[in-house]
């Protein structure tokens, strides 16, 4: 009666297993294992009725994407009265396949007699859609050609993709467990870095661009973006950041930057460039109240020399006295051509006496030189003081005024004129 009891509760048990249960015959020959027993689970996986299941083999189950490999090592290990675990593709009735787990045991009689199999299955389709899933995202950020690194809430790195080891040259086994601030280049003030945890803490996106530093101090330029990721409660798990290396756009745009800025034959600043920095300086000068000069020089007949030589040795002439001018000013002082044979010199910190005296030396300087081929050139000078009411138009037109004046005198002079005053200075 007791064993009755005990029996019932076992068919009931297995009746009520969550897992599919599928009882064999240990016939491992053709026609192969007939099947003894299904649970109801097995009948819900399967589709098929209990009755359709009983008598045929699990052979029934099988399909073109099970994998045949996988059997013959099932055979192999039950014929030796070996557990074997699997995952393998089955079919329904209606012929949709889905992913199975096995766990397939060998039963035993009394005697120790091989006489079932019995295996528990279970529909994994989920699990290995979702792994399936997993890779596809795993192998999306490692092939991604942007920067990802993920940090957990201490700012601790646990990932990095294959375009982080790329452009940093750091492999992913040293930067692992480590914080970001390796990267740091000391190009951000304390300031950005305050900001970009100010945001983060908010739970914002943080975006700028970055200048970080790889192995060997390599700089590179990173557009990148900062996102906090926050778990159901909003307590922030961990950070992503997705950074683009725009080092050569920055690089580039600099190089253009900079031939906007440059006059092409000599090499110094162009006009444009001068412009802008005569307006900067005139405010500078107007607001801390210092003084600033301005000296405008063009050669003298600088047209015979190209009648007599030629344009390409003018060029020269050009090239060669933007050399004498860069060798005899000051850092601080900013020398650029103006135009054809015109330069101009901007001095800051000098008021109009002391740019006088430097504009006599730039004078002397080059009538000393022997340029190649044409021997001596001359210049005339024309050296203003701005005014603490003027503009830059203003500073320039009186700059060209005393130019000219220092031509009319007779050239290869300095002009400077104060204001209304101006002092005439013959070359010595
Ligand atoms: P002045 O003493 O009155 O300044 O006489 P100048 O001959 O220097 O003045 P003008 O303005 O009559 O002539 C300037 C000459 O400079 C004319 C032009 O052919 C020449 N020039 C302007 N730009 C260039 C240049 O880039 N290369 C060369 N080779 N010559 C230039
Ligand atoms: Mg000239
Ligand atoms: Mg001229």
């Amino acid at each position: 009666m007791r064993e009755m009891q005990y029996l019932r509760l076992l068919e009931a048990a297995m009746e009520q297993s969550f897992n599919a249960v599928l009882i064999t015959t240990a016939q491992l020959d053709r026609p192969g294992p007939e099947i003894v027993y299904v649970n109801a689970a097995m009948t819900r996986m399967s589709g098929y009725s209990r009755e359709e299941l009983l008598g045929t083999t699990p052979r029934l189950l099988q399909g073109p994407e099970t994998d045949r490999d996988m059997l013959d090592h099932l055979r192999a290990a039950l014929a030796n009265g070996e557990h074997f675990e699997a995952n393998t593709v089955n079919y329904r009735k209606d012929g949709t396949p889905y992913w199975v787990e096995w766990s397939i045991s060998p039963m035993h009689d009394e005697e120790g007699t091989l006489t079932h199999f019995i295996s528990i299955q279970q529909d994994v389709t989920r699990l290995v859609e979702d792994q399936k899933q997993m890779k596809l995202l795993s192998s999306a950020l490692e092939m991604s050609p942007d920067i990802v690194v993920m940090a957990d809430a201490a700012g601790n790195i646990e990932y990095v993709n294959r375009a982080f080891e790329r452009y940093t040259g750091y492999d992913r086994d040293d930067v692992l467990g480590q914080n970001p601030r390796l990267l740091k280049s000391g190009q951000h003030s304390a300031q950005f870095y305050r900001n970009m945890w100010d945001t983060l803490t908010r739970g914002e996106t943080f975006r700028d661009t970055f200048v970080d530093q790889g192995i060997g101090g390599r700089l590179f330029h990173i557009e990148q973006t900062i996102t906090p990721i926050k778990d159901d409660m909003g307590q922030i798990i961990r950070y992503v950041s997705i950074g683009k290396d725009i080092t050569r756009r920055v690089q580039n745009e600099r190089e253009l930057k900079r031939i906007a800025h440059t006059d092409t034959l000599t090499g110094l600043v162009n006009r444009m460039s001068f412009d802008q920095r005569l307006e900067k300086e005139i405010e500078r000068a107007k607001r801390y109240k210092r003084p600033l000069s301005l000296i405008m020089l063009d050669i003298d007949h600088f047209k015979y020399v190209n009648d007599d030589h030629g344009h390409d040795v003018g060029d020269q002439v050009l090239v060669h006295l933007a050399q004498v001018l860069l060798e005899n000013l000051r850092a601080a002082d900013l020398c650029a051509r103006w135009g054809g044979e015109e330069f101009m010199v901007l001095a800051p910190e000098t008021a109009l006496t002391e740019a006088a005296q430097l504009a006599e030396k730039l004078r002397e300087v080059i009538a000393d030189t022997d340029f190649p081929v044409v021997g001596q050139v001359t210049a005339s000078f024309g050296v203003v003081e701005a005014a603490c009411n003027n503009f830059s138009a203003e500073v320039v037109k009186r700059a060209d005024k005393a130019l000219y004046q220092a031509k009319a005198e007779g050239r290869n002079r300095v002009r400077a004129c104060d204001g209304e005053r101006s002092t005439p200075r013959p070359p010595t």
